[in-house]
């Protein structure tokens, strides 16, 4: 039975020398347990976060200990009477081949209502991200302007095409050609800028909100963070959902001191975590569920295969290498 352990705390970006495989006597379920089989894994940025030992809305990952993330495992073998060989469940598990729990915290998803990977994207976490930021704290309103970076990612495309639904003008923030290409031909984005090649951020999002950002859903924070604010409209709101690009610093760069930005235009800013809104996650995700089966919203996977594969495919999301949620499977 394999299993992925953190080896060190990296320094920087992650590397493979910062995990460890090893093997493990594969587990037998006692009374009351059921023994999982992993299928799906999802490898998100906010692991990277857990990887240092720092207090957080999480506990970090400690050294020498299995890495967990968000995975659909099959039930194998079950002795506990909510569980059916066969079932399939969705929750925080290690990265194991295989591993037993007592179903604490584990939800039973339904393959016939979505394909399996769905619940870690779209129905999962990403999709509750979206929907659950852009809604309790973007306020949006038909006819603003939405400014979403990260764009291409699992949650930047699913809030841009929730701002299309919502009568928007939406304008999205990616690495490359490509990215920016697939959001505005498969997403229907109105713009989209790849940061990568334009030099004044500032200038470019101007260029492309021509009356101003209503609402900018941050994914990466620094210096697009800092660009964006400079674009906002009065009463504008920005969700801050997350700061890839601060994720690998080892010394925090000091941006442009935003008081008077956010004064000058009494601008909300506000971050949140998803879990923030876990009563709400049911409405969410029926709504989410709608607009797929509507053709309203559609979504990208990037699908890695194979268990030693994992904290490459982690790794990679540090280089843009996704498109879409980033799965592996095993
Ligand atoms: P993504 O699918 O968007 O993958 C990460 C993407 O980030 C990459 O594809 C890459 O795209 C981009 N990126 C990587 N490095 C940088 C950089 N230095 N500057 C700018 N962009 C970069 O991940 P998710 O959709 O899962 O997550 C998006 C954000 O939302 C993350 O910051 C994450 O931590 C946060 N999050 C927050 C949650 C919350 O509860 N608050 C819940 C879930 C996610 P590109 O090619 O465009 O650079």
């Amino acid at each position: 039975n394999s299993v992925i352990l953190l080896k060190n705390r990296p320094a920087g970006k992650p590397s493979l020398k910062d995990f460890e495989f090893t093997e493990e006597e594969k587990p037998q379920p006692t009374e009351g347990e059921i023994l999982l089989k992993t299928k799906y894994v999802s490898v998100d940025p906010y692991l990277r976060g857990r990887m240092r030992d720092e207090k957080s809305y999480i506990e970090p990952f400690e050294v020498g200990k299995p890495m967990e993330s968000g995975i659909i495992a099959e039930v194998v073998e079950s002795n506990n009477k909510n569980f059916e060989k066969g079932d399939f469940v969705n929750g925080m598990l290690q990265w194991k081949q295989f591993q037993t729990s007592n179903g604490t915290g584990l939800n039973k998803v339904d393959s016939k209502k979505a394909p399996l990977k769905a619940y870690l994207g779209i129905l999962g976490l990403t999709g509750m991200t979206a929907y659950l930021g852009l809604e309790k704290i973007g306020k949006l309103q038909k006819d603003e302007t939405l400014l979403v970076s990260g764009a291409a990612g699992a949650v930047g495309s699913v809030v841009g095409q929730i701002g299309k639904i919502k009568g928007c003008r939406v304008v999205g923030i990616a690495g490359s050609e490509e990215k920016i290409d697939r959001i505005q031909e498969k997403f229907g984005f109105d713009a989209a800028i790849n940061y990568k090649t334009t030099d004044n951020m500032k200038k470019a999002i101007a260029a492309a909100c021509p009356k101003g950002v209503d609402v900018y859903f941050d994914n990466v924070g620094g210096e697009i963070l800092d660009a964006a604010l400079a674009n906002m409209n009065k009463f504008g709101r920005v969700i801050n959902c997350g700061a890839i690009s601060l994720y690998n610093e080892i010394k925090r760069p000091m941006g442009p001191r935003v008081e008077t930005t956010l004064i000058k235009n009494s601008i909300l800013m506000q971050g949140f975590t998803v879990r923030d809104f876990v009563k709400d996650f049911g409405p969410a995700q029926k709504k989410l569920s709608e607009w797929l089966e509507d053709d309203k919203i559609s979504y990208l996977e990037t699908v890695v295969e194979g268990f030693e594969s994992i904290p490459q495919a982690f790794i990679d999301l540090f280089d843009g290498k996704n498109k879409g949620k980033m799965i592996v499977v095993v």
